[in-house]
C-alpha cells in the first residue's frame, strides 16, 4: 500500500500517540475476484418493473474505497412514491394478502435461495458500493440476508402458532426506509418479515448505498414475485419523506439517525400509521477484572473496529475495571496496530473505508471534539490510501462521561476508554446516556452477567461476545435508540394486526 497522507489525522496541538507495532511482516495482497456485472445505471422498480424516475434525474454511487463512481441511481420523488404506493396497494388488495400464506412461505424460500446463489458476486457489490471489507460483507452480511428470508418464510404459514388464540392479519402497505451500514440485511431485515406477514412493501434504500437493493429487485423479479408487492424507490433527498407523509401509507419502518427517526415520529403522529425506530447507539462494553482478557479484547476490536464502526450497537464506550486497566490497554494498543486498514476487496483487510466525505468529516469533527475537550488520542500508524475516505483506527482516553465523545454517537472506529470501580458505578455510566441500544459485558461470573443485563437499560446485551447476530434473536432499543423490535417472534408482531 502506499504510503499515507496524513490528511484526515488529527490536526490538534496536543500529541497525538501513534500505535505502531513496529517491523511487521505484510500479506501478500489478496484481492476478491469475482467481479459483479454492474449496470452504468439503475431505474426504479416499481409494479414488478425497472421504469425511469418521473424527475429524469440521477445521482452518482460512489466507490468510498476509490472514489470511483460505480454507477448511476435513478433520483425517485413525490410522482414515483404515488405510483409505487399504488402499485403496492393494489398489489396488497387483489394478491399478496389473499394469497395461501404456504404460497407466500415459497416466495420468501425463492428469493433466499437465489440470494445465496449470488452470495458473492452481491458481497462483493455491498463492499464496492459501501466500502465494508469483503470479509464481513461475505461471512456476515450475506449470510445473515439468506437466512432472514428462509427464517421468515418459514413463518409465512404458521403465524396462528406465533400468536396463539389471535387472528394475526397483515397491515397493509408498509413504507420502509433503510441505512447505508448493512444495506442488504437492513432490506432483508424490513422485507422478509413484512412478507411473511402478508403486506406489501414500498423500500426506500440509502443514497450511498442503493445497488445492492437494484440487485434485490433483479432477484425479486427472477423470483416472480407478483408485480407491486415490493416497490423500490431510491433518491437523495425528500424520497424518504414524499413516502412517510403518503397518506394510503398503513406503517413505517425506519432504521437511521435519531434526528430523521424523531422527524418521522413528529410527521407520523396523529395519524393510524403504524411506527417502529430503530436508532443510533452508544452502546457500552464493560469488562470486570475477572473476565478473560484477551477474549474480550478481541471481542472490543471486533465490535468498534471491523465494519468501521459503522454499527448502530458498535461497542463505542469500554469501562474496564481499574485492576485491569494498564493491562487491557496495552492489549488493546498492540492489536489496534495490527489492524489491517485499506482495500475493502483484500481478503485480509480488517478495517475499511469510510461510507461517504460526510461520515468522515463528522468522524473527524467530533474526534477533534473529543481532543479539544481533554481527551488523550491514540491512533493507528497504519498506512492510509491517497485516495478514498479513510479514518485510522483511534483509541480516546482520558475521556470523562461529560465530553461529547462520551455521549454521541461517533459511528467511526473510535473507541472511548474510561475506568470503573464497582458493577453499580459500572451500571450507572453505562446508563447515563441518551441511547440504550446494546451492551456488552465480560466476566467469568455467570450471575454478573444476569445481574448487569437485568440493569442495563439496552435491547440487547451480549455477554463475553460481541456483535453477534440471527434472525431468531429480536433486536431493537430503549430511549432515543428507538422502539419496536426486529427479528424472532416479537419483530413478526410489528407487521401484524392482532
Ligand atoms: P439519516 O439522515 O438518518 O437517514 C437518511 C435517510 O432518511 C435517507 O434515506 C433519507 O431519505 C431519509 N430521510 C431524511 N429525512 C427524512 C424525513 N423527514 N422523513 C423520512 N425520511 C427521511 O442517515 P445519514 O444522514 O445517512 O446518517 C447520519 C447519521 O445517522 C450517521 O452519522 C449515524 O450516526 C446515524 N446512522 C445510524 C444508523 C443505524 O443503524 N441506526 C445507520 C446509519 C446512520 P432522502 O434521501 O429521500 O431524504
Ligand atoms: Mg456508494
Amino acid at each position: 500500500m502506499k504510503p499515507v497522507s496524513k490528511s484526515n489525522r488529527s490536526k490538534s496541538k496536543k500529541p497525538v500517540r501513534a500505535l505502531d507495532f513496529g517491523d511487521r511482516w505484510d500479506y501478500a495482497p489478496a484481492p476478491e475476484s469475482v467481479r459483479p456485472k454492474i449496470k452504468k445505471q439503475y431505474e426504479l422498480f416499481i409494479d414488478g418493473e425497472f421504469v425511469k424516475p418521473h424527475s429524469s434525474k440521477y445521482f452518482n454511487s460512489i466507490n468510498p474505497s476509490t472514489e470511483e463512481r460505480i454507477t448511476r441511481i435513478a433520483h425517485g420523488d413525490k410522482s414515483d412514491i404515488n405510483k409505487a404506493v399504488k402499485a403496492a396497494r393494489e398489489a396488497y388488495d387483489k394478491t399478496w394478502s389473499r394469497m395461501d400464506p404456504r404460497e407466500r412461505g415459497k416466495y420468501l424460500y425463492r428469493i433466499a435461495r437465489l440470494i445465496q446463489e449470488k452470495a458473492r458476486e452481491l458481497a462483493v457489490l455491498e463492499t464496492m458500493d459501501g466500502g465494508k471489507p469483503i470479509k464481513e460483507s461475505r461471512d456476515v452480511d450475506l449470510p445473515l440476508v439468506a437466512a432472514h428470508f428462509f427464517y421468515h418464510a418459514g413463518w409465512a404459514d404458521k403465524l396462528k402458532y406465533a400468536f396463539p388464540r389471535r387472528d394475526p392479519q397483515p397491515l397493509g402497505v408498509c413504507g420502509q426506509i433503510i441505512p447505508w451500514n448493512f444495506p442488504l440485511l437492513m432490506a432483508a431485515w424490513k422485507l422478509a418479515p413484512a412478507l411473511a406477514c402478508g403486506n406489501t412493501v414500498v423500500l426506500k434504500p440509502a443514497e450511498t448505498t442503493s445497488t445492492t437493493a437494484m440487485h434485490l429487485a433483479q432477484i425479486l423479479q427472477e423470483a416472480d414475485l407478483p408485480p407491486g408487492v415490493v416497490n423500490i424507490v431510491t433518491g437523495e433527498g425528500g424520497t424518504g419523506a414524499a413516502l412517510v407523509e403518503h397518506p394510503d401509507i398503513n406503517k413505517i419502518a425506519f432504521t437511521g439517525s435519531t434526528e430523521v427517526g424523531k422527524r418521522i415520529a413528529a410527521s407520523t403522529a396523529g395519524t393510524e400509521k403504524k411506527l417502529t425506530l430503530e436508532l443510533g447507539g452508544k452502546a457500552a462494553n464493560i469488562i470486570f477484572e475477572d473476565a478473560p482478557l484477551d477474549q474480550a479484547v478481541e471481542g472490543i476490536i471486533q465490535g468498534i473496529y471491523f465494519n468501521q464502526g459503522h454499527v448502530c450497537c458498535a461497542g463505542s464506550r469500554l469501562f474496564v475495571q481499574e485492576g485491569v486497566y494498564d493491562q487491557i490497554l496495552r492489549k488493546l494498543r498492540t492489536r489496534i496496530a495490527t489492524l489491517r486498514v485499506g482495500d475493502p476487496l483484500d481478503k485480509n483487510t480488517d478495517v475499511g473505508a469510510i461510507n461517504s466525505k460526510e461520515q468522515l468529516k463528522k468522524i473527524s469533527s467530533l474526534v477533534q471534539c473529543g481532543v479539544d475537550e481533554g481527551a488523550s488520542l491514540e491512533q493507528s500508524s497504519c498506512a492510509l490510501p491517497e485516495k478514498g475516505y479513510w479514518f485510522p483506527p483511534s483509541v480516546l482516553t482520558d475521556v470523562t462521561m461529560s465530553h461529547r465523545v462520551a455521549q454521541e454517537e461517533i459511528f467511526g472506529p473510535v473507541l472511548s476508554v474510561m475506568t470503573f470501580r464497582t458493577p453499580e458505578e459500572a451500571l450507572q455510566r453505562a446508563n447515563n446516556t441518551p441511547y440504550g441500544l446494546s451492551a456488552g459485558v465480560w466476566t467469568d461470573k455467570g450471575s454478573k452477567i444476569f445481574k448487569m443485563a437485568e440493569k442495563l437499560r439496552a435491547g440487547v446485551v451480549w455477554a463475553n461476545t460481541y456483535n453477534k447476530f440471527d434472525p431468531t434473536s429480536p433486536f431493537g432499543g430503549y430511549k432515543e435508540s428507538g422502539f419496536g423490535r426486529e427479528g424472532g417472534k416479537h419483530g413478526l408482531s410489528a407487521y401484524v394486526r392482532l
